[in-house]
């Protein structure tokens, strides 16, 4: 892999301010992909710079022009696909046929629909006396995680793109290079210069410059709740709007009368896809007291058929964690369960067999654990499911809504309609019926400190909009 030492700013590629290097790590190959630069303060300002500049153009862009080059961008990801798929594989760890259908489908797919949007959405309407026009809100910063990093990254600039803002990207250090080749599908695309800019960098420096920056009017952030808080923080500073994708400790709540092995089985997945590094995650499982037996054992057997290993391998279902540290952190909260006397059922802290290299973890499943224990509450992001028992339903709402986090959840019943009572019941964004699956279209995003605004289809067009009211003479 080429490195990567220039930053994408005014439609160029140019030469940092930040004369450091982040190396990108191969995660189930512990070597170096390629090295990135480590933007500053400097390089924030005149990404910036440049898209404050190019605002005014791209605002009063027709929305279907806008239209036009989110669908040429779809079109250039398309034909890059197996590549980026590769990338990702390798700087996040997900086995590659996953990488190519997730990590690279999803994003594929938002540009279309964000294309769609720019035309189809209603950019102005009358009540009373008034016109009331959707507007954008400006220059936009755009920072996002490592874990589904081309996926996060599009469902906010695809989204900024067609609402008529202009962005400034601080991907991932940790998994920035499909974020280059996003850039060059940009400028081979003939995005006006400005409207689209990448810089690299840690959160800390570049991304809190972002984030301070006057000229910004609007952060959009995935990620921690620990960054979110702080960013929250900086942002007040100059009253800028935020919106916050954080993280979450989702429950999967067994009813009495629900299919238990599929419902065990679509939990175990929803719980251990990505390893476990999903913040919609379904890491607590919670079963009715009496079938507690049954459920364990259907889950250490569903548990048993993720074959852990080299994403490019063909056969394995998990791949490494992303890093070292997130490695130890996760076999941390592994021993933590142990100390706090929850029955290991499945897995462990050691290192699978024969994946001494690499940052591998084994799929671990605990039993019995006490609803306020560490590994019930913390949000560990690795393939350690927890499962809980309830005695009846009220207690099981208490209990799935006891945590600080508010992201998402699953029910399962005899029948949906039984499941959606109890899920009204549920403190969160969304809730999967019966093994429901993820909707590119509805609204995505958290209660509690599982941060605030909504991505995905038209929900994640307004996060970027303003509202003018036109008032005429009644
Ligand atoms: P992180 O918070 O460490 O970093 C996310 C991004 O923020 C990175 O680009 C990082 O450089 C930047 N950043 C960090 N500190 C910053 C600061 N002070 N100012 C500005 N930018 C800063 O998160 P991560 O480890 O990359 O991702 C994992 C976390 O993201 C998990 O908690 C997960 O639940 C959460 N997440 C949430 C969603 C969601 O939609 N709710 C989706 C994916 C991941």
């Amino acid at each position: 892999m080429q490195n990567r030492d220039k930053l994408y700013i005014n439609g160029q590629w140019v030469t940092p301010s930040g004369k450091g290097k982040i190396d990108v790590i191969n995660a189930s190959t512990e070597e170096v992909m390629a090295a990135i630069p480590d933007g500053d303060e400097n390089d924030a300002a005149a990404a910036v710079a440049a898209a404050r500049n190019a605002f005014d153009r791209w605002s009063a862009t027709a929305p279907a022009d806008r239209a036009g080059f989110l669908k040429k961008i779809q079109e250039g990801l398309k034909a890059r696909s197996d590549e980026l798929a590769r990338i990702i594989a390798g700087e996040v760890g997900m086995p590659l046929k996953l990488s190519a259908m997730i990590q690279v489908g999803s994003p594929i797919t938002n540009f279309g629909i964000y294309a769609k949007l720019a035309t189809a959405f209603q950019w102005q309407e009358k009540t009373g006396n008034s016109v009331v026009v959707r507007e954008p809100v400006g220059v936009v910063a755009c920072i996002t995680p490592w874990n589904y990093p081309l996926h996060q990254i599009a469902a906010k600039v695809a989204a900024a793109l067609a609402a008529g803002c202009t962005v400034v990207l601080k991907p991932s250090e940790v998994a920035p290079l499909n974020a280059f080749v996003l850039a060059e599908v940009i400028d081979a695309a003939g995005l006006p210069a400005g409207v689209f800019n990448l810089v690299t960098g840690t959160g800390p420096v570049i991304g809190e410059a972002l984030v301070r920056h006057p000229d910004v009017d609007m952060v959009s952030f995935t990620g921690s709740t620990r960054a979110g808080k702080r960013i929250s923080e900086v942002a007040a500073a100059t009253v800028k709007r935020v919106a916050l994708e954080l993280g979450g400790k989702s429950a999967s709540v067994i009813l009495e009368d629900a299919d238990l092995a599929a419902a065990v089985k679509g939990t175990v997945n929803a719980c251990f896809l990505n390893s476990g590094q999903t913040c919609s995650a379904h890491t607590r499982m919670l079963v009715p007291e009496s079938r507690y037996e049954e459920a364990a054992k259907v889950a250490v057997e569903v548990a048993k058929g993720f074959t852990v290993g080299d994403p490019f391998g063909g056969s394995a279902k998990l791949g490494p964690l992303i890093s070292e540290a997130q490695r130890e952190r996760v076999r941390g909260y592994i021993r933590k369960g142990i100390e706090e006397g929850a029955e290991l059922l499945a897995g462990g802290p050691d290192a699978p067999q024969g994946l001494e290299r690499g940052y591998y973890v084994q799929p671990t499943i605990f039993g019995k654990v006490k609803p306020d224990s560490t590994i019930a509450q913390e949000e560990i992001f690795g393939p350690v499911l927890s499962i809980i028992t309830y005695r009846d339903e009220d207690e099981a709402v208490s209990i799935a809504n006891g945590t600080l986090y508010g992201l998402a959840g699953g029910v399962w019943a005899s029948s949906d309609e039984r499941a959606m009572q109890v899920a009204r019941r549920l403190r969160t964004g969304q809730v999967d019926i019966n093994g429901g699956a993820f909707n590119l279209g509805a609204p995505f995003g958290g209660y509690k400190q599982s941060g605030h605004g909504r991505e995905m289809g038209a929900y994640g067009l307004e996060e970027f909009l303003e509202y003018k009211s036109l008032q005429f003479r009644p």
